[in-house]
């Protein structure tokens, strides 16, 4: 898209004739915004391979590229030693390079750790890093798993999130995806070695660039990846879900249902009013129906969503599409009224989901908090800035 961008511009600068002249000294100079070249972090192998052919390079020159990128973590295009002078300036030109830069980490080795990133455009964005996560997503597992985030702020406004609270900015282009992975192995020494889209912002309201970094993390020659470590959170976009069902890559899909009729639903996500439970249980099952699993995500709100009858509709949910049901005590955010139930009553709704024969796991461990923590961090550090500017 960005390539095609630019070949426009150029053509539509060519046809144009240049303005005569003035009187220079009396006229500001007129600049026109250019479009800056592709990132070089969003081509795929084959189409850096396709780029360097057509430039009369050798077939094994792309794949240096992405070992310098992925494997030796290059910093630079000037930083990849064994590429030719002139080959290493052409790159420069053709494509950008940029890293976001780190503005704080919170947190120490051993918990979870909390990363806030300023993008080249000034926008701030952040990722969690959770050492290991005992039963975090089902499975028994000493995973460094990272918490990343889609976009720029979030325009679904559920009720009880921080990122949505300052409204939405704009996508994350694939590569703003991929390099907070190779930051947060960069400043924290560590392999990820799973990822949950679960950070700010709403993944299936960027699907293109999802798809284009999940591609870039999951391939061999990128980050290597397993799809199967890989879980992507949607607050239930029907229309996506469906497009998902027909993806080949086995990457896990969660749904952050939070509501199990339309009332209480609706009551605190918006989206609900777009697409309702039922429009969004279908969509479900187009899903499922290609033999593809999924997890409901469920976070417990004191005296909204965490009834008896709530856990009996919602295991009828889960049973309908054999998913598992993972349980979330919410996390306070700053500013917003909303508490979770007392202890007793979170295991009291484990119980019911389970006596109806549904799979289910409430989340006990302390320093998972990831989800909460998405979004506050970078809301405190914005309006930091915005008052002392
Ligand atoms: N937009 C996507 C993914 C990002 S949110 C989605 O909504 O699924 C990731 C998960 O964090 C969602 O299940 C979301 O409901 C949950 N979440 C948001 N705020 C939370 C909070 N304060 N406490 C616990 N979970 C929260
Ligand atoms: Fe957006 Fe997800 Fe937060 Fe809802 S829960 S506002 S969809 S990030």
């Amino acid at each position: 898209m960005a390539f095609r961008r630019r070949e426009l511009f150029k053509r539509g600068a060519r046809r144009k004739r240049a303005p005569r002249p003035l009187c220079s000294q009396n006229f500001p100079v007129v600049s026109f915004p250019t479009v800056p070249p592709p990132s070089i972090k969003s081509r795929s192998l084959d189409e850096l391979s396709q780029h360097l052919a057509a430039q009369g390079q050798p077939a094994y020159r792309a794949k240096q590229v992405t070992d310098w990128l992925y494997r030796k973590r290059a910093d630079s295009f000037a930083a990849m030693s064994d590429l030719p002078a002139p080959l290493r300036a052409q790159l420069a030109a053709d494509f950008t390079f940029v890293r976001p830069e780190v503005v704080r980490v919170l947190g120490s080795k051993d918990t979870t750790r909390k990363f806030l990133f300023r993008l080249a455009d000034g926008n701030l964005i952040e990722s969690v890093l959770i050492p290991a996560s005992p039963a975090l997503y089902g499975e028994t597992s000493d995973r460094r798993t990272a918490c990343v985030s889609t976009q720029v702020g979030c325009a679904y406004g559920c009720k009880f999130c921080a990122s949505g609270l300052d409204g939405f900015t704009r996508n994350l282009e694939p590569d703003e995806i991929i390099d907070q992975l190779l930051a947060i192995e960069g400043e924290s020494g560590e392999r990820i070695d799973n990822i949950v889209f679960m950070g700010m912002g709403e993944p299936l309201a960027n699907l293109a660039n999802l798809l284009r970094a999940i591609r870039i993390i999951n391939a061999p020659w990128g980050l290597e990846i397993g799809a199967r470590h890989i879980t992507i959170s949607t607050s239930g976009l029907a229309p996506q879900i469906r497009k998902l069902a027909t993806e080949p890559t086995q990457f896990r899909l969660a749904i952050s249902l939070h509501g199990a009729t339309d009332e209480v639903r609706s009551q605190i996500m918006p989206i609900n009013r777009k697409y309702n439970l039922a429009t969004l249980l279908e969509a479900c099952d187009t899903y499922v129906a290609q033999k593809k699993r999924l997890m409901f995500e469920y976070i417990l709100i004191a005296g909204v969503n965490d009834s008896g009858e709530q856990a009996h509709l919602l295991a009828r949910h889960a049973l309908r599409l054999s998913a598992k049901v993972n349980l979330i005590p919410y996390n306070t955010v700053a500013g917003l009224e909303w508490s979770r139930p007392s202890r007793n009553r979170q295991e009291t709704f484990l119980r019911i989901l389970r006596e109806h024969g549904a799979v289910a796991t409430l989340r006990r461990e302390k320093g998972h908090d990831i989800a909460a923590a998405c979004g506050q961090l970078r809301l405190q550090t914005k309006r930091a800035e915005t008052q002392s500017a």
